[in-house]
């Protein structure tokens, strides 16, 4: 019975009554074959349908184990009784990765065929399992009182982490099974402790989708800048080793592999043998040693360094990291009062902000170890000095959690061809700079400790080409790394690069004029689209039928199907609408010319999205890919129909928010099928009216998809978002895309990772599934204190993505951080990370506001302000004084909160659209924390009297750089023009009596009155003014990937209102003004 769907793909059950004639795509022909369907047994998710459970359950009972059996949802029989789809290529492998098992590692690699070695959660982490995409109903805990959002307590007692295995790849589905134990509900909790006073959020993750990324211009190849490393610079990596171990970067280790047994300690049996103390750091060094450079054990072996040809950014000589331990020795985190515990009055210093950017905190490493360190843009931790046991985390009363921006375009890359993957034997951690060699051929894991063997062919460096320096390698002096995995980890040939893009062609689309606009993007960048010659594109188009395009090579011209059946949708021609672009160029083009008129006459209204995803699922399901999904309007038709669950009467005045929870659980579940396929969903919803972003983002949330929101989109009446989305959909047609990807997240043992934030399903504890993976991506996890890290001076994390390049390679990206641990709860203050602070936050509120409400989260919000400084008036302060008082590295910790109350996902009030606040929850949850931390705080800059005083040198072009000023209509005067940097979007706000300088030669007209109402371009003038000013705007959004719209904008406009929104600092009608909120703080922190 689950195999229904695809009995019509193969041609086996009773596909299609007419066969698939071929109609031409022509104007005048437009209709062609409408497809009649036998009734089949239909495919009905919405008998899964289950509850959406209430809020936050009390205490989740084992808060984390809400993912019920795989088995519930994925009932298919295995792969291999599937028959293969005529003329395709049977694809029986595993998802990568492989199912998650946990049979012994002894198991996982030696079965031939197409399989990959299924990951393994070795060694089972001691607690948590994460994500909870799936509340097992049966967990459901009475909506009693909402629990407090602790993200200080200590883990609560959990099981073992539940398997999730993921869908067997090829033609099966699932779509009939039987109810199964769904939940549009996630719970993501957070552990709590019963001692904490009921305040704050609860880490629970459910919100709608994710946030969009985009850009401009930026380059999205590969800066494979260096070259990659290994005797043959490019090819194939050498095979020496033959025997290499099979890898997946969340594969347990083959048992046997690498270079024979450990040598010292027993093998196969870790931990036990190596207390917490690692046994690196003991043996060298009185503490106070001074920083001495390099490792005893090593330090013959330390040879003039030669710097090899290849371009790699070879850090300075010197002590390699991995010597640490001497230099670790000698760390005094506490050497009298560093200036990031400075008491601040709050009530009194009324400028905080830095003049630019707030900088990331440097962790407190020795310089040697911290120069190595992981970029603060790839990978920050809330705190950059890590509690040493949970009851000092819970005693700061400040979150734990790392953010992560994994794929980042990076313009320094080192990366490694090699046969041999060095890696820990026990726990996988790949090499990094962190560990400690105890010789030449012994090195120990920095996360689970165990001591492992240097493969011989380590010990060349191709870089020195030299031998015998282990420590030298480049894996061992980059903390952010790519490997290229050596052909003998590959079971089966990666994926191609394939693009799928269904469009919406109602009367409603064609009426907002994108189509035009899409096809021509696609026709301009159909050259740089990532991949290589096995690359494959189709299209798809729907209104209340859907429409399949025949672009075999050979035909004259594009021919279009219709399959008017959308209850039960089948692929007509299954082998022709994927194609090889480059043997199908030309007909892609034609039909990119054609489609704009094709539809330009329609008056179908309706809307059968949900058979127009089946359908690109079937057709995706034997590759995977990326499918890329252009909506204009509520799905009103057939499956996954959605009814306006908006009153927009009630935008601002409501009580509390309704409906950020999906209506159906219908986009989640072909989501998780998505997933299982390795395809990831991409939405762009383009629209003026309410689209129910909360059931649709759930298509791409569970996908790894990105989600883009163009509100009020319509080619005549908003140029200025048409510009938006051109600039977006080239930068997102034509940067780096990763395929059939996963990422593992490790942390030293002690520590444990429980919740997840981001696009992507959760498949095993640790382990993400992303189908693709994007630049434009961030992530979060919390994590808690699981075991006393007493003996510990540092602790690392290891994020390991790895993926399937557009040219077919596979690829390992590791990011390693390493942070010190602290015992002091002023220690522990000291490294606290505000913005990262706060991004997380934002995560967990977004997740309250779903699964409790947005009042909880709102609450939640400003107790963690409360108590955070709290707890450092009470336990850090020695001399009491008068005033809300925080340490200088908190002191916008209060203006971050005020600033996410007022944000347009959480605030109240003020009139919000549904969708315009979940678009906005999804960006908080998605957006790597740089981009987040404007749309949170926008910068504003007085721009009327740039100079170059202090200015950059970027590229030949001077760019001003004004001062951040405060958000506040104070700094506002009626003189001057002021931008304001919000993130997504940008304001420059015109003064009535501005500067007439500034009007003639920076906007080119001759008065106030005559500055355009909808200008969203700074002309391009030829004088001094206009070039300060554009070389600062330009400079500004080259910062991020996605294109921030300009609005220029009089006292007149339209657009004045959410500017003044964003002057976070001031009262509002509904909101306390900045000092007021300092006031309330204070009253409740001395209650
Ligand atoms: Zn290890």
């Amino acid at each position: 019975m689950s195999t229904a769907g695809f009995n019509a793909q193969n041609g086996t059950g009773q596909p299609y009554a007419n066969g698939p004639s071929q109609n031409p795509v022509g104007v005048q022909q437009l209709p062609a074959v409408n497809y009649g369907v036998m009734p089949q047994p239909s495919y009905n998710p919405m008998q899964a349908k289950s509850p959406v459970p209430p809020g936050p359950g009390l205490y989740p009972s084992g808060p984390y184990q809400h993912i019920p059996p795989v088995s519930s949802y994925q009932p298919g029989p295995p792969p291999t009784s599937y028959p293969a789809a005529p003329g395709q290529a049977h694809l029986t492998r595993a998802p990568l990765g492989g199912p998650v098992s946990h049979t012994p590692p002894q198991s996982a690699s030696p079965i031939p065929g197409p399989r990959l070695p299924p990951p393994q959660c070795t060694p089972p982490p001691p607690a948590v399992s994460s994500s909870g995409y799936y509340p097992n109903p049966q967990h459901q805990q009475p909506p009693l009182m909402a629990p407090p959002w602790q993200y200080n307590s200590a883990p609560p007692p959990m099981g073992p982490p539940v398997p999730m295995n993921t869908q067997p790849r090829g033609p099966a589905t699932n779509h009939v099974t039987p109810p199964a134990p769904y939940s549009s509900a996630t719970s993501l909790s957070m552990s709590h402790n019963a001692m904490q006073p009921p305040t704050s959020l609860q880490g629970c993750g459910q919100p709608g989708g994710a946030p969009p990324p985009m850009n401009p211009a930026a380059s999205h190849q590969y800066h494979a800048s260096s070259a990659p490393y290994g005797t043959t610079p490019t090819g194939p990596p050498p095979t020496t080793k033959p025997a290499a171990p099979p890898m997946a970067n969340a594969t347990p280790p083959p048992p046997k592999t690498d270079a024979g047994p450990p040598q010292p300690g027993p093998p196969g049996r870790h931990l036990g043998h190596y207390p917490s103390l690692p046994p690196g750091y003991q043996h060298h060094a009185p503490p106070h040693g001074g920083p001495s450079t390099s490792h005893p054990g090593i330090q013959s072996a330390t040879q003039p360094y030669t710097r090899a040809p290849q371009l790699y950014q070879q850090p300075p000589p010197g002590p390699g990291p991995a010597q640490l331990s001497p230099s670790l020795a000698s760390m005094s985190l506490q050497s009298g009062t560093p200036e990031t515990l400075r008491v601040v009055n709050l009530l009194q210093e009324r400028n905080l902000l830095p003049p630019g950017p707030v900088p990331a905190p440097t962790p407190c490493l020795p310089q040697d170890l911290q120069k190595i360190n992981c970029s603060p843009e790839v990978f920050r931790c809330t705190l950059t000095s890590i509690p040493q046991t949970q009851s000092l985390l819970n005693k700061a009363k400040m979150p734990l959690g790392l953010l992560l921006h994994p794929f980042k375009d990076l313009s320094q890359l080192p990366v490694v061809t090699s046969s041999t993957i060095v890696r820990c034997r026990s726990c996988r951690t790949y090499i990094n700079p962190f560990v400690s060699f105890l010789d030449q051929r012994r090195w120990k894991c920095n996360l689970c400790y165990r001591v492992n063997d240097v493969p011989e062919e380590f010990m060349y460096n191709p870089v020195s080409r030299s031998y015998g320096e282990p420590h030298k390698r480049p894996e061992v002096q980059n903390a952010t790394i790519e490997f290229i995995a050596p052909s003998e980890y590959m079971l089966r040939p990666p994926q191609p690069a394939v693009y799928l893009f269904v469009l919406d062609v109602s009367h409603n689309a064609v009426e907002t004029g994108y189509l035009k606009v899409f096809c021509q993007s696609v026709l301009d960048n159909i050259n740089a689209l990532p991949g290589d010659s096995r690359t494959k594109i189709g299209f798809i188009t729907f209104d209340s039928t859907v429409h399949f395009y025949n672009l075999q090579e050979g035909l004259s011209q594009p021919q279009m199907l219709i399959v008017s059946d959308i209850e039960d949708i089948f692929l007509p021609t299954p082998d022709s609408l994927l194609v090889n672009l480059n043997e199908s160029k030309e007909l892609v083009q034609d039909l990119l010319k054609s489609l704009p008129t094709l539809f330009e006459k329609t008056m179908e209204t309706q809307s059968a999205l949900g058979s127009a995803l089946q359908a690109a699922f079937k057709l995706l399901s034997p590759t995977g890919g990326r499918l890329s999904v252009f909506q204009t309007q509520l799905p009103n038709l057939g499956v996954g129909a959605l009814q306006s669950r908006e009153d927009p009467n009630q935008r601002a005045s409501a009580k509390d928010i309704q409906h950020l929870s999906p209506a159906t659980d219908f986009y989640k579940k072909l989501a998780l099928d998505c997933s299982g396929q390795q395809v990831a969903v991409d939405l762009f919803l383009l629209s003026s009216q309410y689209c129910d972003l909360a059931s649709l983002g759930c298509i791409s949330r569970y996908s790894a998809g990105s989600i883009y929101y163009f509100p009020s989109y319509h080619d005549k009446h908003n140029p200025a978002q048409v510009e938006h989305f051109q600039k977006d959909l080239k930068r997102y047609l034509t940067r780096k895309i990763g395929f059939e990807a996963v990422m593992r997240i490790r942390c030293t043992k002690g520590l444990s990772i429980h919740t997840f934030h981001g696009n992507f399903f959760v498949r095993s504890t640790d382990l993400l599934s992303l189908p693709n993976v994007n630049p434009d991506a961030g992530f979060a996890v919390q994590m808690s204190i699981d075991e006393n890290l007493d003996d510990m001076q540092v602790v690392s994390f290891q994020a390991a993505l790895l993926y399937t390049s557009s040219k077919g390679e596979r690829r390992i990206r590791v990011h390693t951080l390493c942070l010190p641990v602290v015992h002091s709860l002023s220690d522990v203050f000291a490294g606290a990370d505000v913005q990262a602070m706060g991004g997380l936050l934002a995560c967990m509120a977004v997740d309250r506001s779903v699964t409790a409400s947005l009042s909880d989260a709102r609450d939640a919000m400003t107790n963690a302000a409360i108590d955070s400084l709290s707890s450092y008036r009470q336990s850090v302060l020695t001399i009491q004084q008068p005033g809300l008082l925080a340490p200088a590295c908190l002191r916008l910790f209060p203006l971050y909160i005020l600033a996410l109350l007022k944000q347009k996902a959480f605030r109240t009030g003020t009139s919000t659209r549904l969708d315009d606040r979940v678009a906005s929850m999804c960006q908080l949850k998605y957006q790597p924390l740089a981009y987040a931390m404007l749309m949170i705080h926008p910068a504003l800059y007085r721009v009327d009297d740039l100079t170059d005083e202090g200015a950059l040198n970027v590229s030949e072009r001077t760019v001003p750089q004004p001062r951040v000023l405060q958000l506040s209509v104070e700094k506002l005067s009626r003189d001057g023009a002021f931008l304001m940097d919000a993130g997504t979007i940008m304001y420059l706000w015109i003064g009535r009596n501005c500067n007439p300088n500034f009007l003639t030669q920076v906007l080119g007209v001759p008065n106030y009155a005559a500055v355009p109402e909808n200008l969203y371009l700074l002309p391009e003038l030829e004088t001094a003014e206009s070039q300060r000013t554009r070389a600062f705007v330009g400079w500004l959004r080259e910062q991020r990937p996605f294109f921030p719209l300009l609005h220029v904008i009089r006292d007149e406009s339209q657009l004045k209102v959410p500017f003044m929104q964003n002057m976070i600092e001031d009262r509002t009608e509904s909101a306390l003004s900045y000092y007021e909120f300092l006031l309330h703080l204070q009253q409740q922190i001395s209650k």
